[in-house]
């Protein structure tokens, strides 16, 4: 073979192939493409030969059509078809070469694999990708982890191919191992609760306010104008716009009300609860997802007490006005939360991440991209140890001047029986956090009274265990060194 090829994909399904397109596009590339079944490559390769792709029928003439270092992205189902691949390339590859894996593997797949990978001296990059089918052709957010030294080949790469904001390719390194897949899976779980947070905000619209979808679409529109600026609110307005050919009613009406996922959200969840870290807002949202899916549940749910009271609206500008608010604090917290758990994850796996960074190639290429996201990596900008984006000036103000809504429409709602959970939540996060005092120190008495298992005091250094008697005239309260 006379050329080679700088990049090569593996697998051509609908991210590979873009992605692969993506990579073609760009001066000063060349790429190889494989597919398990060689019916995409030769359907890729004929669809786009402007492309000038390298195409393999065989993983063997695959890594013989690139150059060295070698460096693949591997783009197929995450879990076993990713591990089955990394094998094969792992035989075949030399040290120095580069592994990318940019399916959406669960960041501690990607640890376990790095580990396995580094020790025959081949690099391992676990790299989150979003933006979906369009993202990966167009220009995606890429969130690489993996080792400094790979990022130096990487980097110019991805920086080639990811989405641009403000001149900033939306791509960074974020540290070792599975920082990037675990960045990525955070970034979906934040997207599991700004969906939730939307789609409540549409439900009190729509229920409250007696409001039609194409009303509600362009109220969306309107709120699209300002500091709610973002792709999601852009294609919630899109979506209840759309009229169902079938019935002429509006789509979402005869679409049905069970919400699917893919698990990202679920992992972000189990990963924040072994972090001990609040996620409420995202683990509202992946529940609100699980309860629409209970269908039998629901369906024998329809005669159960709810003693509702009418939501009487007098000024229905200030009613959405209210809503707006109620969706813009409870996002706050949602991201807050989200940013969160990247730090605490970072601290547990030693993770150097800017979280400011984290924020910016967050901007373009995927599904969370909005306006606001410039205000948190100013907030990181500003102080680099914040240690909640609720403590930065713009968003404790944001709060300040939402919350009255904020707290109406989630007393309104509940009051209505209009469920909003991450409305609700997220308002309940923020009085918690706030609290002086909380009733932890009841569940501390609690505990040490069924199970010994001892607390602190407000006054005094170090470990108490009380002798709880069952007829409360015994109490003695001893240091403990437990
Ligand atoms: P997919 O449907 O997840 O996977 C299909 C691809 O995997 C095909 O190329 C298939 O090859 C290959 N594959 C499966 N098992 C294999 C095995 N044992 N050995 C070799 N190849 C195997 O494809 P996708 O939707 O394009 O997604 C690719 C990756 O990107 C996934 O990890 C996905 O989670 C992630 N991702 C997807 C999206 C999205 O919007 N779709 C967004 C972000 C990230 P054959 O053609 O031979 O069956």
């Amino acid at each position: 073979m006379s050329e080679k090829a700088n990049i090569g994909v593996v697998g051509l399904a609908v991210m590979g192939s873009n992605l692969a397109r993506n990579l073609a596009s760009r001066e000063g590339n060349r790429v190889a493409v494989y597919n398990r079944s060689k019916e995409r490559t030769e359907l890729l390769v004929t669809e786009h030969p402007e492309a000038n792709f390298i195409p393999s029928k065989s993983i063997d003439e695959f890594v013989a059509s690139l150059q060295s270092p070698r460096t693949a992205i591997i783009m197929v189902q995450a879990g076993a078809g990713t591990d089955a691949v990394i094998s094969q390339l792992a035989e075949r590859f030399e040290p120095g070469d580069i592994i990318v894996d940019g399916g959406n593997a669960l960041f501690t797949d990607t640890i376990r694999r790095e580990n396995e990978v580094s020790a025959k001296g081949i690099n391992f990059v676990g790299a989150g990708i979003s933006g979906g089918e369009e993202g990966a052709l167009k220009g995606p957010s890429i969130m690489p982890g993996g080792s400094k030294k790979a990022y130096e080949t990487l980097g110019p790469i991805l920086a080639s191919i990811a989405a641009v904001v403000d001149g900033e390719p939306c791509v960074t390194h974020l540290g070792t191992d599975g920082a990037g897949h675990f960045v990525k899976m955070i970034h979906n779980g934040i997207e599991y609760a700004d969906m939730q947070l939307i789609a409540e905000a549409y439900d009190v619209l729509r229920q409250a306010g007696n409001y039609s979808p194409s009303e509600i679409a362009d109220i969306f529109s309107e709120w699209n104008k300002g500091e709610l600026e973002s792709f999601l609110i852009e294609i919630t307005g899109e979506v209840l716009r759309q009229v169902d050919e079938k019935t002429g009613k509006p789509l979402v009406d005869v679409v049905l009300d069970q919400a699917g996922s893919k698990g990202t959200g679920v992992w972000t969840v189990q990963t924040a609860l072994n972090l001990g870290t609040p996620v409420s807002g995202i683990a509202e949202a992946v529940f609100a997802r699980s309860l629409s899916s209970q269908e039998a549940q629901r369906q024998g749910a329809g005669h159960l007490p709810s003693k509702t009271q009418t939501w009487t609206i007098e000024d229905r500008a200030a009613f959405v006005e209210d809503v707006r608010k109620a969706l813009y604090a409870s996002k706050i917290i949602a991201y807050a939360q989200g940013f969160d758990a990247i730090r605490a994850g970072a601290a547990e796996y030693n993770w150097d991440i800017n979280l400011g960074n984290v924020a910016k190639i967050w901007r373009g290429g995927c599904i969370i991209r909005a306006q606001f996201l410039n205000r948190i990596s100013d907030a990181y900008a500003k102080n680099e140890s914040l240690l909640s984006l609720l403590f930065d000036d713009y968003f404790t103000k944001a709060i300040d001047t939402s919350i009255e809504s904020w707290r109406k429409v989630v007393a309104h709602s509940s009051l209505a029986g209009i469920p909003n959970p991450a409305f609700a939540s997220s308002l309940s996060y923020y009085d918690g956090l706030r609290a002086k005092r909380l009733p932890a120190a009841l569940i501390q008495g609690q505990r040490d009274f069924f199970g010994a298992h001892t607390y602190k005091r407000v006054d005094l250094p170090g470990v108490f265990h009380t002798l709880w008697s069952a007829d409360r005239s015994e109490v003695e309260t001893t240091p403990s060194s437990h």
